[in-house]
């Protein structure tokens, strides 16, 4: 490896390192993935006596390829959106999502003092976050840690996330176009909803890994 990349490497894992003590704190169980290798095989290993596993919009996943890895081993993947899945069938997948066995997502951004945010269009991602699944694990790349307030994590989604998103799901919103958030009205706008996840909510198991690797935006 470069020298570079691995001084960069290094870098990282201390922030991620800081970041995973950080939820910790926060009561969160939080744990540190050197790479997305790492972090699929202890999802796997999780999700073993798992029937259904649903999986809330997210490009870190998806570059992951966990859906496949978990498909191949017979759980049954309830996912909202995708080829053949009329406007109906996919609420009746959100709301089974609330109750699965296993729920993964992303998180659009982490502080360094340990807390969650996240912006929704629907809910169907940070609502089974906080409360419904059996258990739920959160894949956080090293991209998105900001070490500032919540206000930095809210800017940072709007700045990073929801532009590319808004564009990838072909949405008439300015920033779909521009690759700036204009704070919009549009009627497609994706950000409807914030959460902040100060501490781990109280009755969920919710899980969080945080990888040393750039994963989604
Ligand atoms: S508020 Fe509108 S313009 Fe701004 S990021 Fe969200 S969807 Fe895009």
């Amino acid at each position: 490896m470069p020298k570079t990349r691995e001084m960069v490497d290094w870098t990282y894992e201390k922030l991620c390192l800081k970041t995973v003590q950080a939820l910790e704190k926060n009561e969160f169980t939080a744990l540190f993935c050197p790479t997305a290798v790492a972090a699929c095989e202890y999802i796997i290993n999780e999700a073993a006596d798992a029937d259904t596993v649903a999986i809330g919009g997210s490009m870190s996943l998806a570059e992951m390829k966990i859906a496949d890895q978990l498909k191949e081993r017979g759980k049954t993947i309830l996912v909202s959106k995708g080829p053949g899945i009329t406007p109906e069938q996919g609420m009746a997948i959100r709301r089974r999502q609330l109750t699965c066995d296993l729920f993964l997502c992303g998180s659009n951004a982490v502080t360094l003092s340990g807390c969650l945010v996240n912006i929704d269009n629907t809910g169907n991602r940070v609502g089974p976050m906080a409360f419904g699944p059996r258990k739920s694990i959160v894949v956080i790349g090293r991209n998105k840690i900001v070490g500032g307030s919540i206000e930095m994590a809210i800017k940072r989604i709007k700045d990073r996330a929801a532009p590319p998103n808004a564009k990838r799901l072909n949405y008439e919103t300015p920033c779909a176009a521009t690759g700036f958030c204009n704070d919009c009205a549009s009627p497609d706008r994706i950000c409807r909803i914030i959460t902040i996840l100060e501490k781990k909510p109280k009755r969920s198991d919710l899980r969080i890994l945080v990888v040393n690797q750039d994963l989604g935006y």
